[in-house]
This record gives C-alpha cells, sequence and structure tokens, in this order.
C-alpha cells in the first residue's frame, strides 16, 4: 500500500557533509537533539506514560528519532522502524486510528497490529508534526503499557503544541543548514573565479606632504554588491578565510612593481590566517621590507607566544606589524602590548570626530602616548575634513589615511602624488 501522506524529510547527504565541515554539526545537531530529546522525556514525565518518541517518515518507513523509555525495556531504538503502513503512526496520520487511545487492547483496529499484543500497547497518544507547508515531518508518540482512561483532550492539547514546536525547530535548522550552504558555496565560486579586485588607498606623511603607503583594500564583483568586511566574516564563517585572504594577498601583491619604490604594501590579515602553512610563502614575494600587515583582533589570538613564533622569520627580514582598528574597541590594550606592533592604526571612529568631541580626543592622546612609550608609530585613518588632520597634527600624528588625502583606487589609477 502507497503512503498517501505526504512526506518531507531534512536535507542530508552534501548538507551533512558541508556542516560538518563548518565546525556547525556537533553545535547546532546536538542542540536540537537535545532539544527534542527535552521534549519527549516531559511528554512522558508529564503524562506519566512509560515511552514517549519523535518519529520520521521517510522513505515509506517510520524511523524512531528520540526515545525516552524511562526504566522500562521496550524493543525500539533511535534510527530504527519500520514499514510505515505496520505503524501506530500512518494510521493515526490518516485518521484509521484516533489520536487519544485509552486502551488499545480493546479497540479492534489497534489489535489489527502486531504491535498491540507484542510490546504490548495499553494507553496511546500520538499527533502528527507538520511543517508550515502542511507536509508532515512524522509524530510525537507516547504510550504506556497498561490502559489508562484518566488522559484526555487537554493532555492531547499539550502533545499538539509540543509537535508544533518540534516542527518549529527542525525547519529552523534546516533553514539555517541551508544559509550555511549558500555561503559556502558563495565563497567557493568566488575562490575559484577570482572575481575581485583590489583598490590601494594612499597613506600620507603629513608634515612631509608625501605618500609612505599604500592599504590594500579588496573589492568583490559578484552580485548583489557586499562589502569586503561582510566577504570575509562569511569565509570565516564557511572556514574559508585563511583561503580567501591567502587569495587576495597573492593578487594585492601583484601590483607591487606599479607601486613608487619608496612606499610600502599594507594587507589586511586576520591572525588565523598568518598561522597557517602557506601565507609565509606568499609574503614573500613582498619583498618583505616593504610590507605591512594590519591585524585585527575581531577574534582574539589565543596563543601569542605560537603567533610571535610564526612572524619572527618574516619580521627579521622587514616586515612591519600593525594594529588595526585600535581604539575601536577590538584592539585592547593587552593585544597591542603582546603585538608589539610597529605602527597602531587609529581607528575611523575616533578620527571622526575628533575636532568637535573631548572624550575622542582624550582616547587618541592615550592611544598616541602609548605608542609613543611602546615605540609604535600612529596613522590615522578615516581622515575626511581637514579641522580632523588639523587635530591630529597637533597632537604629533604626521601618518595619516582617509578621503581628505585620498580615496581608494586600482593600481591602473594608482594616486602617486599630493594635491
Ligand atoms: P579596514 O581595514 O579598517 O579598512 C578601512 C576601511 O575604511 C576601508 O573600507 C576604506 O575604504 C574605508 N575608508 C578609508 N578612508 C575612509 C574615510 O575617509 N571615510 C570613511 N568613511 N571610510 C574610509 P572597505 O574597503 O569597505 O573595507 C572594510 C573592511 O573590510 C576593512 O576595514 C577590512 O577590515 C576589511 N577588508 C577589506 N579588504 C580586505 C582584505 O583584502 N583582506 C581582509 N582580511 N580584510 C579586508
Ligand atoms: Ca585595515
Ligand atoms: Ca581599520
Amino acid at each position: 500500500m502507497s503512503d498517501p501522506v505526504p512526506s518531507k524529510t531534512l536535507p542530508v547527504g552534501k548538507t551533512a557533509l558541508t556542516r560538518a565541515l563548518l565546525g556547525l554539526e556537533g553545535e547546532s545537531a546536538i542542540a536540537l537533539g537535545q532539544a527534542l530529546q527535552d521534549v519527549v522525556r516531559s511528554i512522558r514525565v508529564h503524562l506519566g506514560m512509560d515511552v514517549a518518541f519523535i518519529s520520521e517518515f521517510t522513505g515509506g518507513r517510520r524511523v524512531f528519532r528520540q526515545i525516552d523509555a524511562g526504566l522500562v525495556a521496550v524493543p525500539i531504538e533511535a534510527g530504527g522502524g519500520g514499514p510505515l503502513e505496520e505503524s501506530y503512526c500512518q494510521r493515526i496520520v490518516d485518521g484509521r486510528l484516533p489520536q487519544l487511545i485509552h486502551n488499545a487492547q480493546e479497540l479492534p483496529a489497534a489489535l489489527e497490529l502486531a504491535a498491540t499484543r507484542a510490546v504490548p500497547v495499553g494507553a496511546h497518544l500520538s499527533v502528527p508534526i507538520c511543517f508550515s507547508d502542511g507536509s508532515v515531518y512524522g509524530t510525537l508518540c507516547c504510550f504506556s503499557l497498561t490502559a489508562n482512561y484518566s488522559l484526555n483532550e487537554r493532555d492531547l492539547g499539550m502533545m499538539k503544541v509540543l509537535a508544533d514546536f518540534t516542527a518549529h525547530r527542525l525547519e529552523q535548522d534546516a533553514s539555517r543548514q541551508h544559509d550555511t550552504e549558500a555561503i559556502r558555496e558563495r565563497i567557493e565560486r568566488v575562490l575559484e573565479t577570482r572575481d575581485y579586485n583590489i583598490v590601494y588607498q594612499p597613506i600620507i606623511h603629513v608634515p612631509e606632504h608625501r605618500i609612505i603607503g599604500y592599504e590594500a583594500l579588496t573589492r568583490f564583483s559578484p552580485e548583489p554588491y557586499r562589502t569586503p568586511d561582510v566577504w570575509f566574516h562569511e569565509a570565516a564563517l564557511a572556514g574559508l578565510q585563511a583561503e580567501l585572504e591567502i587569495a587576495v594577498i597573492a593578487r594585492a601583491l601583484e601590483a607591487m612593481p606599479l607601486l613608487p619604490g619608496n612606499t610600502y604594501m599594507s594587507l589586511n590579515v586576520s591572525p588565523a590566517t598568518l598561522m597557517r602553512s602557506g601565507i609565509a610563502e606568499v609574503l614573500e614575494r613582498g619583498p618583505l621590507n616593504r610590507l605591512v600587515l594590519e591585524i585585527t583582533e575581531h577574534e582574539s589570538i589565543i596563543d601569542y607566544e605560537a603567533f610571535a613564533r610564526a612572524l619572527t622569520p618574516l619580521r627579521q627580514h622587514g616586515l612591519a606589524l600593525a594594529v588595526d582598528d585600535a581604539g575601536a574597541g577590538y584592539a585592547s590594550f593587552r593585544h597591542i602590548l603582546r603585538l608589539k606592533p610597529d605602527i597602531i592604526k587609529l581607528d575611523i571612529s575616533l578620527t571622526q570626530g575628533i575636532d568637535q568631541d573631548p572624550a575622542r580626543r582624550a582616547l587618541a592622546v592615550a592611544l598616541i602616548q602609548f605608542a609613543a612609550e611602546t615605540g609604535s608609530k600612529i596613522v590615522a585613518e578615516g581622515v575626511e575634513k581637514l579641522s580632523e588632520l588639523e587635530v591630529l597634527r597637533q597632537l604629533k600624528v604626521n601618518k595619516a589615511q582617509g578621503y581628505l588625502l585620498g580615496r581608494p583606487a586600482p593600481a591602473s589609477r594608482l594616486q602617486t602624488s599630493l594635491q
């Protein structure tokens, strides 16, 4: 007999692999499994039944997912199951058996099923777990080995609420899997097509009125447009951050011959990427004595010793280190102290409005003093107004970057002089 109920199963196969690769398998699958396990347990305990379970209808079979059996030994196990047609579940979903059964031993329609005598089944409650499109995932069931005439419609109502909750959690999980898969595919595609370009924004020595370096910033071409920080964040979610960062660094370095010989190139890179093999080889194309690495503390560097060890050979060959976004809340003083950077980049949130706001100015002064005492140089980012530049000049910040001084531009239209 064919299955009259449309059944919907959660995506498997590639999705499961993707989730494992993304490191989400553990976290979200365990959380979902635990939540559903709690559902079956609370039903069993609350209704005083012997067994409660969630079943899934898949491929013409009824498969047990979460089971809670207290101390009773039952002949069912998670992952096991049998033909849908031989189950209470199917017959309840299509109306051949009632959702509330006080004593299956007294019901001829229930006695048609071998399990009724074999288990034996006494009281039985079962409700379908339906997705928002109306398709049936499976059922939420509980039964006891003896009859129970005190069960009523209110008990069934509670089961329905919990079945809705279960359906909601399963749908949420499926949609999260779908999103993560889309992100991963997007990043893999951009890595394959190399559909991005690099723009270079000048960094200025203000008193000497000259360009001393360029920050390489990535522009991704795929539509809809997303800012580079979103792309790199998504790459991190997909476990592909290092791949993407290394790929764009390799691309950025291709323009080194086009940069004036007395300037450096500043590259954005996350601490995790710097710990990966392969990065040194790319950076060595530099040359290293014309490179600055800008590091942000969005994700904290766990092992500063290992990090320093990985960088020491490169720093010995002239590679400089910058702490990016200082003052933005990410780059803590501890982080700066441990990294011993050559450069501290004052975050845009401190620079913008520094001419108006004493608090911003005070924080900038603290960082400037800190830099002076620890032997780092300051570069102020995001300078848009002459009045901001003037305050920075008074505070003896000589190096700056921002739309006022130069916009990011492709290497073919590199800004090489100042007005
Ligand atoms: P960031 O490293 O702090 O880069 C500075 C951002 O400020 C850039 O945004 C730049 O275009 C923008 N900017 C420069 N001057 C001004 C100004 O005067 N006013 C304003 N409002 N903004 C200014 P962009 O290029 O959109 O990059 C955003 C963030 O994305 C970067 O912040 C960086 O964290 C990340 N990012 C960009 N390219 C790369 C890359 O190649 N690798 C990595 N790992 N991250 C990148
Ligand atoms: Ca930066
Ligand atoms: Ca920055």
